[in-house]
């Protein structure tokens, strides 16, 4: 079959109802390096359906020309996020730009070091792929925000004001910000007359712009504090040796007890992660710490947050400590409340175990052992 034909009867099939034609097709797009391709693949790039046009896009990095090129940068700004994510991918690949290609990453916290990797070696040809991730998950648009500051290309001003009024007041503080560094008059003037966006330090209520801010966070507390530099420290001091040190998350920025972060991430981030992922086939589970796949008989009787959990995570989880012996608070709430419902850990087999079976210890203080950990202990 000659070249355009066949992907004529490609893109037709990228259009089937059955989703397994649909992603075949794709497949063989991908595989697709011909330039007698190009013209049709470049046609449709803007064609109505998503399915075609992150198939197309997804492929067009295979034709090292100018067009695919300006097909890409174009696809940047589609409405759907998952084709604008593969323009990144495929310009971080035409490019040979490792951090462009991590921007277009499903999973949010790439996307966010992706933007950071590019904030230490700024480039005017960056503007572009920063400028689509204004429209991305809240995350992704405060570093692009920020990014944007030390591009200091005015043309992304329009861009910022287009959202300077949408989402939480962190966005919005840090949109702000970065207009003023751009010189925007308009919010330079708004922020004089006090009508701006700036946050206030919960402590001494002194209104700051964002990047002068500190974020806390607390598993016991639903909100995120934010402080002044000084009464971050003062905050700081007053920790207990025992609670440990304060970790920055790596997707929002603020600090959490380090025994809280968990791969880098707040409990929040850890949280979203888990909700943008796919769901575990029949007969397994996701595990809700560890977010991996796992089966029914990993599953431990005790759940976290309401989520399924593994034997191993929640074993972990408790076992974790800032300085050992001490058990972290949210350890002894874990055990607290595994025992109300009627189980301890057998220290042994390190799983939650029914009362009836604990033959050593009473409580979740005492070092508990099953009857099947006693047995083989014994023989
Ligand atoms: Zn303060
Ligand atoms: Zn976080
Ligand atoms: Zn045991």
């Amino acid at each position: 079959m000659q070249v355009p034909q066949r992907v004529e009867e490609i893109l037709d099939h990228l259009r089937d109802p059955s989703f397994e034609i649909r992603q075949d097709a794709a497949r063989k797009l991908k595989g697709t390096y011909e330039d007698e391709a190009l013209p049709l693949l470049l046609h449709a790039a803007t064609d109505e359906d998503m399915d075609v046009r992150l198939a197309v896009v997804d492929s067009l990095n295979n034709f090292k020309s100018q067009e695919a090129e300006e097909a890409l940068i174009q696809a940047l700004f589609d409405e759907e996020w998952e084709v604008k994510w593969a323009a990144l991918r495929g310009l971080g690949s035409l490019w040979g730009e490792t951090h462009i290609r991590k921007m277009g990453d499903k999973l949010l916290e790439k996307r966010v070091s992706g933007i950071e990797a590019i904030e230490k070696k700024p480039n005017p040809k960056y503007i572009k792929p920063l400028l689509a991730m204004l429209d991305d998950e809240e995350e992704v648009q405060v570093a692009a925000a920020r990014t944007l500051t030390r591009l200091r290309d005015p043309d992304a001003i329009p861009h910022l004001k287009d959202i300077q009024n949408e989402g939480s007041k962190e966005l919005r503080a840090i949109v702000e910000e970065t207009l003023i560094n751009l010189g925007d008059i308009d919010t330079i003037r708004a922020q004089s007359n006090g009508s701006g966006a700036q946050i206030a330090c919960d402590v001494c209520q002194q209104m700051l712009p964002l990047s002068f801010l500190k974020k806390v966070g607390s598993w016991r507390e639903d909100d995120i504090l934010y402080l002044c530099q000084f009464h971050y420290e003062e905050h700081v001091e007053k920790i207990q040796p025992f609670e440990g040190k304060l970790k920055t998350c790596k997707v929002c920025k603020t600090n959490w007890p380090k025994t809280d972060v968990n791969e880098g991430m707040c409990p929040n981030c850890r949280e979203k992660r888990y909700y943008s992922m796919d769901p575990a086939p029949e007969g397994q589970f996701r595990c809700f710490l560890s977010h991996k796949v796992r089966y029914e008989r990993d599953k431990s009787p005790i759940d976290f947050k309401g989520f399924p959990v593994s034997h191993r995570s929640i074993y972990q989880l408790i076992q974790q400590s800032a300085k050992a012996p001490f058990l972290t608070s949210q350890a002894i709430k874990i055990m607290q409340g595994a025992f109300d419902k009627g189980y301890l850990m057998c220290e042994q087999c390190r799983t939650f175990q029914p009362l009836k079976k604990i033959v050593k210890g009473e409580d979740f203080r005492e070092e508990c052992v099953c009857d099947n950990c006693d047995q083989r202990g014994a023989s």
